[in-house]
């Protein structure tokens, strides 16, 4: 499927197939690259058009070939968000639409419609039988033959309204442990009548659903339909039911099948940093052989070359990108343009997507703080372009540094180190964080292309920043030393030293403190091996998933064995809470999952007493012991580095604080490129 190469648009000839269109009906997407449906509360928020309308036609105008929105529910039982239910509800909508359309006309958008089913955190959610999942709120009230089909009239009349609205078609999600899916799977499927017991049975939901849809919107619009390929979930589809699935579907008058790879309740990582990139699309692959309609892949496809390989080995006709679209809306213009080594790479880490949706909060973006508030935060032309000075070099200064050149100011950036980064250098040596490397790339070429004066190897003192108009201080923090009797025995190290390999580390260690950095040092010290995260089959192996023979929702059940090298490693922390329970939302359990598989042992609780040769002394619940360690690794938190700010008040100047030298009690790289950016827009 090769496009026509032209010699003028180097895109096109680097990434011949996502540059080439695909035709679906009448509809023509002019590249292979679609924006994935994404939940960001934006949709929730009162006289939302607005905003909603500014995100996704920025989104529009960076050249995806189409945009797939947030599901909206399509009866009142479908869960908390906003629904498309009555003609009022158009209203939002065509806005929306309008909006998409006037910025980019030959951009399609499809709304995706979602029924939450036992999910939805009402008392009123629904499913085929009264079966909680393990991450529902309620037991789901079984639906009744007409409950049925009162759910598949809603559909219908959702995409109806859709096309009311002005969408150029519907994505109906039939995955992840929603409505549509607990039809098909036996262990929530407990039904006997026509609806349940019999594969038969418990896929005419899905498909009498689409059969509704098409028939109420005709067939010149676009009906997508997300299938879960594999439900990472003991008990899930078998292989012959996704393809029996996917062919009714297609039987139906789906145009286009997108590939899903999970069950929200799943024990299985799959769009987490740890996942390697694409690890999923050879099951898309495997499906689209058996089908004569585009599919759709997804998962961990974050930068154009990876999209190309995956359309080149055949694995999809489509690529979804949805959160490499909050981290950079150009991404698919900067990849067409040849400037892919300006594109703002999504990490993975979740912390500002999905780990707010789960915990109830806008979605923004850890990389791009201006992901969702797009009418708050403007970059526009300084009035008055000023001097200004930037001592530090990590994320906060990097992002405020490149945004503030890029109004016009004149920037210098100093950092004392030999790089630029500042923590982030010691987080991209962490196995399964090797995605922070594109965030460093990213900056340097802002600090080139806006033309950042920058100075490396360059420690700052108050004298250097005479002249400047504004200084602003990025100089992060300082690694907390406890205060403990024999704190500077040969057996203790610092964090630092151990993740640049300056300090020996023993055969058995004690980390002090289980805060992320707690976390990532038990990784590095007890991995093995190449890095799961850039190897799929290790990643397959460490958790469990069969690509090869497909068992029932893709997974062995068997207990998967982790590659430790052997340490005998102990995480301590004083709190007696949970170890690991303030780690990301949605991530947190896969650091716990990996190092417990390494044998790593947690204690919570721990009191403190010395350190000597005989090993760690500690208080656990009332009684003493001496944990018999080689090494102690110090990862107790961080203070402000505030040294050359109060030389600075000391002689009367002023400056701005950002990042962990404004406050470093709970500080991430989100935190800090947020207060970065947000300054940045305003000096
Ligand atoms: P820093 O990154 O600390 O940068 C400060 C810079 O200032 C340094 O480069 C330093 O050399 C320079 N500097 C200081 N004083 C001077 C001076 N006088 N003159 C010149 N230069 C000076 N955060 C996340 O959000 N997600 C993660 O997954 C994550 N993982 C991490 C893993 C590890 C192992 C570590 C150590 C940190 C991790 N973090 C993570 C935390 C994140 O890196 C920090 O929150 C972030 O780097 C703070 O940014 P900052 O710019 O405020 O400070
Ligand atoms: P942290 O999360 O604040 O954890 C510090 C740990 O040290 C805690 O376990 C704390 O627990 C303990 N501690 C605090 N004071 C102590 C003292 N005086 N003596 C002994 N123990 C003490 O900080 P961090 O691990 O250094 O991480 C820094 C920041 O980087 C974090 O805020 C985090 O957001 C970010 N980060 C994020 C990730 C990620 O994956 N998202 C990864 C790494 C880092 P007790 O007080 O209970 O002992
Ligand atoms: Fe990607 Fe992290 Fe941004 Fe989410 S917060 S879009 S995972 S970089």
């Amino acid at each position: 499927m090769t496009g026509q190469a032209s010699a003028q648009i180097p895109g096109q000839q680097k990434y011949p197939n996502v540059f080439s269109p695909l035709q679906i009906g009448p509809h023509r997407l002019k590249n292979r690259i679609l924006m994935g449906s994404m939940h960001t509360g934006l949709e929730d928020v009162p006289n939302a058009a607005e905003r909603l309308s500014a995100y996704f036609a920025e989104r529009a105008s960076g050249g995806v070939g189409m945009i797939i929105t947030g599901g909206i529910g399509p009866h009142e039982t479908a869960g908390a968000g906003a629904k498309l239910i009555t003609a009022e509800d158009v209203d939002l909508h065509r806005k929306v639409t309008d909006a998409v359309h006037t910025a980019a006309p030959d951009v399609k958008i499809c709304m995706q419609i979602l029924h939450s089913g036992p999910l939805a955190a009402t008392p009123d959610c629904v499913a085929p039988s009264a079966v909680k999942s393990r991450i529902g709120r309620f037991v789901p009230n079984e639906l009744t033959e007409d409950g049925v089909e009162e759910q598949i009239s809603a559909f219908a009349r959702c995409a109806r309204l859709a096309k009311e609205a002005g969408y150029d078609g519907v994505e109906i999600i039939g995955s992840a442990g929603y409505l549509i899916s607990t039809f098909l799977v036996e262990k929530t499927n407990l039904r006997s009548d026509r609806w349940g017991g019999s594969w038969e049975n418990r896929m005419r939901f899905p498909l009498e659903v689409v059969r509704r849809a098409r028939a109420a919107v005709g067939p010149d619009f676009i009906l997508i339909f997300r299938i879960s390929a594999m439900d990472m979930l003991q008990g899930g589809l078998a292989w012959e039911e996704v393809v029996s699935l996917a062919k009714g579907l297609e039987a139906e008058g789906v145009d286009v099948i997108s590939t899903h790879f999970c069950w929200h309740e799943s024990f299985v990582p799959t769009i987490a940093t740890m996942v390697p990139r694409a690890a999923f699309t050879s099951v898309t692959g495997r499906l689209r052989k058996e089908l004569g309609i585009p599919l759709i892949t997804s998962n961990r496809i974050n930068m154009p070359q990876v999209a190309e390989e995956v359309l080149a080995r055949g694995d999809a006709d489509l690529v979804s990108m949805a959160r490499p679209m909050l981290a950079d809306p150009e991404l698919v213009n900067k990849a067409l343009e040849g400037r892919e080594d300006e594109i703002n790479t999504c990490i993975g880490c979740n912390q500002a997507c999905l780990d707010h949706t789960f915990t109830g909060q806008l979605t923004s973006c850890l990389v791009n703080a201006r992901a969702c508030r797009e009418t708050e935060i403007k970059i526009t032309a300084a009035a008055a372009p000023k001097r200004i000075a930037v001592v530090g070099a990590g994320p906060a200064g990097l992002a405020f540094a490149t945004i503030a050149a890029e109004r016009g100011h004149s920037v210098t950036l100093f950092d004392a180190a030999q790089e630029i980064g500042g923590q982030f250098n010691l987080a991209k040596r962490i196995p399964g964080k090797e995605e922070f490397y594109e965030t460093l790339r990213y900056f340097a070429r802002m600090i080139e292309l806006r033309g950042v004066d920058l100075r490396l190897c360059t420690p700052v003192s108050v004298s250097d920043l005479e002249g400047f108009d504004e200084v602003v201080l990025a100089t992060g923090i300082k690694p907390r030393t406890p205060d403990l009797p024999g704190i500077d025995h040969p057996k203790v190290a610092r964090y630092i030293d151990v993740i640049t390999g300056k300090a020996q580390v023993g055969q058995k260690v004690a980390i002090m403190g289980a805060g992320g950095i707690g976390f990532d040092v038990a990784e590095l010290i007890t991995h093995e091996g190449v890095s799961s995260a850039l190897d799929v089959d290790t990643f397959a192996r460490e958790w469990g998933i069969d690509f090869k023979n497909h068992p029932r929702g893709g997974v062995t059940g068997i207990e998967p064995k982790v590659a430790s090298n052997g340490r005998e490693v102990t995480l301590l922390q004083r709190k007696s809470t949970a170890v690991g329970k303030d780690l990301g939302r949605t991530t947190g359990w896969t650091h716990r999952i990996t190092l417990q598989r390494r044998g790593v042992q947690m204690l919570a609780g721990v009191e403190y007493r010395r350190i000597d040769d005989a090993g760690l002394h500690v208080v656990i619940e009332g009684e003493e012991r001496v944990l018999d360690i080689d090494t102690v690794i110090i990862c107790a938190g961080q203070e402000p580095a505030r040294e050359l700010y109060n030389e600075l008040a000391s002689q009367g100047c002023e400056a701005h604080l950002i990042g962990g030298a404004f406050e470093a009690g709970e500080l991430d790289a989100k935190r800090a490129i947020k207060q970065a950016t947000e300054l940045a827009v305003v000096i």
